[in-house]
Order: structure tokens, then C-alpha cells, then sequence
């Protein structure tokens, strides 16, 4: 499918929360203060953090069939069927391809890059989707291969809007979405600003 298409089976749950639809699976990332959300296929969750590991939230679209994968730490506090793994790794589930790539702080100390938390490529209906996760511009973004980038811009914890504008550059996705904002840090300003740095160079989608 092209991007456009897939781009409007993608919903912003809030924070870092999104379900994506395709390949006739529902797959939902860092649920978090979900109001309304269908049962997922798959879970990913990218660390322990309570914003992007809740336990609650993750209770509201589990099934007996849902598979979770995400790293140690957040493995501990989940339940059912959790599928550790660390990035670098490649996995198929549910017939969605996902991969686990790195996602850590260069500036700042709430992420290192030894506790090995994760952002994610998965692919949906051909089309690439990255959720980065927690990071700041990392080295690893050169070889992230994605049509479409989910990239955090509150600043704080994680990339500016700025520094976002800089990862997007890097890796090039036909299509970006900014996340990490308007809950716990970051508004909409922030999405706003990397929205028009962006403007010529890439499609933003603000959800
Ligand atoms: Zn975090
Ligand atoms: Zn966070």
C-alpha cells in the first residue's frame, strides 16, 4: 500500500501510544491513559518508563492471544505471552515483521544505552513504520530504513524539536509524525515547530 493509505490506519493514542492497523492485525505501541482502543494482536512496548510500560493500559487491549514484545525490564512487569528482546533483533509475530532497534540519551542520563530499551520498525501492509521510542539523535537513525518515522519532540527526556527535525533529515521518511508531547512534557507547540522546520523537505502528519 502506499504510505498515504497506511498513514490513515495509524491512531495517535496519546504520549507515545499509537494502534496501527494493517495486514488485518491491530498492533499498539506504549499504550498509555488509553481511553478508547481495540484489542491488539501484538504489543510493543519500547522500556519500563510508567508512560510507555503500563501495566493498566497494557490490561485494556491484551487478549489471551496477544502477543507482547518488548526488553527485560519492561518483561517483568507484564504478564502472557512477552517476547523479550533486544535491539538488533528481527522477529515475526502475528505475521508482522519487527524489528528491535536501539533507543537511548546522548545528552542526558534517563536512558542509557546499556539498559538496551528499544524503538521499532515494523512493517504493515509493505510499508515501514519507526517508532523510535525514547532517544535523542542517535548514530544508529543513519541506517534506520523507514517510510514512515514516529519521532518524539518534547525535549526533556528525549530529542527536542529541533534535534527531530535533524532525525528526520537523517533518516529520510517519506512521511514523520511527531509523538511525546501534550501529556507529561512537551506541547503542541513543539509539535508545531517541528512541523513547519520540516515544511518542503518532508510530509508531516500531526495527529
Ligand atoms: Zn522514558
Ligand atoms: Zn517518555
Amino acid at each position: 500500500m502506499e504510505v498515504q493509505d497506511v498513514v490513515k490506519n495509524i491512531t495517535w493514542l496519546g504520549h507515545d501510544g499509537f494502534l496501527i492497523k494493517g495486514d488485518g492485525k491491530a498492533i499498539v505501541i506504549d499504550p498509555f491513559q488509553v481511553k478508547q482502543c481495540e484489542p491488539a494482536d501484538v504489543i510493543l512496548v519500547t522500556h519500563e518508563h510508567y508512560d510507555h510500560c503500563s501495566p493498566e493500559d497494557i490490561q485494556k487491549v491484551q487478549e489471551a492471544s496477544t502477543v507482547i514484545v518488548t526488553e527485560a525490564d519492561s518483561a517483568k512487569k507484564l504478564s502472557g505471552d512477552v517476547r523479550v528482546v533486544q535491539p538488533g533483533d528481527k522477529l515475526t509475530v502475528s505475521g508482522i515483521q519487527i524489528e528491535a532497534v536501539p533507543a537511548y540519551n546522548t545528552n542526558k542520563d534517563f536512558h542509557p544505552k546499556q539498559n538496551g530499551w528499544l524503538g521499532f520498525v515494523l512493517t504493515v501492509d509493505g510499508v515501514r513504520i519507526y517508532h523510535a521510542g525514547d532517544t535523542d539523535l542517535i548514530p544508529e537513525m543513519d541506517s534506520i530504513k523507514a517510510d514512515i518515522a514516529l519521532l518524539p519532540v518534547s525535549g526533556t527526556y528525549v530529542m527536542t524539536a529541533e534535534e527531530a527535525v535533524e532525525a528526520a533529515k537523517i533518516i529520510k521518511p517519506k512521511l514523520v509524525i511527531p509523538m511525546h508531547y501534550d501529556s507529561i512534557v512537551g506541547s503542541a507547540d513543539d509539535a508545531r515547530r517541528f512541523s513547519d522546520a520540516l515544511s518542503g523537505t518532508c510530509e508531516v502528519v500531526v495527529l
